[in-house]
């Protein structure tokens, strides 16, 4: 037997409760893990709370991610007592996820553990911090240094936001951190922004084409929050766009992109391939440390969990969560 949450479609919706599972339940895999750590990310909350169509099939275990040590291994590259990480590949959604002391899952979808980080830290990381670090990639692939200029980086007292913040301001750039929680300035600060600026400014329509002040930027809002982000993005910046935390619409105009040469680089970690996901976690490695990891983290429980997810969405959250599954 092992404790899981479990979401069960009802006449009520979709319930999300702490369940216990017997081993015979779990969906097939040739790698067993004994999950040590998951998280509560956006996607979890969407899903739990049944907020939004993340789940394709019930009944299921959320938990996009995960961190634990491999139990049984029918794969060649795993072996019993292997410290392993999963960020996506539908796992939450399609197939059985990490909020569960247990998990079944392909070892095509697993990597090692980075010997930089524990368990628990590579949840406190976890899918948003992963997914900031793939922006900060894409960023860098369009050729962005701290010599550019400003970087602003939006839902900055969330997870992707928080992580992005450090990660930049660990590389030298100017960070300019956007958010709606303006009382978490010295937070922000301690993250490593250099300047802090309400939300609200960006929240209605603006022109196609506003005064240039962005190299670039990393967007978890979208909607009329992007298209302002891109109408002030400079001549040949980039604006890395993961998220929908404000909409899934864009309400934009082509004129930053064919008059200023701005690149929208989409952002999206759940397939992303293998060589890439090894990229990012070893910058990962590099870039984030420990006191900072602390600083970001809150820790629940498993029990705990379906209470957060409902607090995530109302942006009661700072930073991430990790929820500790054996406790
Ligand atoms: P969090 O809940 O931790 O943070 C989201 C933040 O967005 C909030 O803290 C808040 O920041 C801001 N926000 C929330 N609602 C609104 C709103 N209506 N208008 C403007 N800002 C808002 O979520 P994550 O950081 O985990 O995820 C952020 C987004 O990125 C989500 O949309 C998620 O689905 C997406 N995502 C996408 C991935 C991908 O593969 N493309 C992977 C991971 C996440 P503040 O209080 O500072 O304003």
């Amino acid at each position: 037997m092992f404790k899981a949450i479990l979401i069960e479609q009802s006449a009520q919706g979709d319930v999300a409760s702490l369940r216990d599972l017997e081993d015979a339940q779990l969906p097939d895999g040739d790698v067993t893990v004994a999950v040590e750590y998951s998280t509560i990310n956006y996607k979890d909350a969407l899903a739990i709370t049944g907020r939004a169509p993340v789940v394709r099939h019930f009944p299921m275990v959320p938990g996009i991610d995960l961190a634990g040590v491999v139990e049984s291994s029918a794969h060649g590259d795993f072996r019993p007592g292997d410290r392993v990480v999963l960020n996506g590949w539908g796992v939450g959604e399609l197939h059985w996820g990490g909020l569960a002391q247990r998990a079944r899952l392909k070892g095509d979808w697993l990597i090692a553990l980075p010997g930089a980080f524990d368990t628990r830290q590579a949840m406190a990381i976890g899918t948003a911090g992963y997914t900031a670090m793939l922006c900060v990639l894409a960023l860098e692939r369009h050729g962005l240094t701290p010599s550019a200029g400003e970087i602003l980086v939006t839902g900055a007292s969330g997870g992707v936001g928080g992580v992005a913040v450090a990660l930049l301001a660990r590389r030298g750039f100017r960070v300019v951190a956007m958010t709606g929680r303006t009382v978490e300035a010295d937070y922000l600060t301690r993250l490593g922004a250099a300047e802090v600026l309400d939300r609200a400014q960006y929240a209605r329509p603006g022109k196609a084409l506003a005064k240039e002040r962005w190299a670039g930027a990393i967007d978890v809002v979208g909607s009329q929050t992007l298209a302002n982000i891109c109408a002030a993005t400079r001549y040949g910046g980039v604006v890395a766009a993961c998220g929908l935390a404000g909409g899934m619409d864009f309400p934009g105009s082509v004129a930053p992109f064919i008059l200023r040469g701005v690149t929208l680089a989409g952002v999206d970690s759940v397939y992303r391939p293998r060589a890439e996901r090894l990229q990012a976690w070893s910058r990962l490695a590099e870039d984030l440390d420990a006191a900072t990891l602390d600083l970001l983290t809150e820790e629940v429980g498993l029990a705990d969990a379906v209470a957060v997810a409902a607090r995530v969405l109302e942006g009661g959250v700072r930073g991430r969560i990790v929820v500790a599954t054996q406790e």
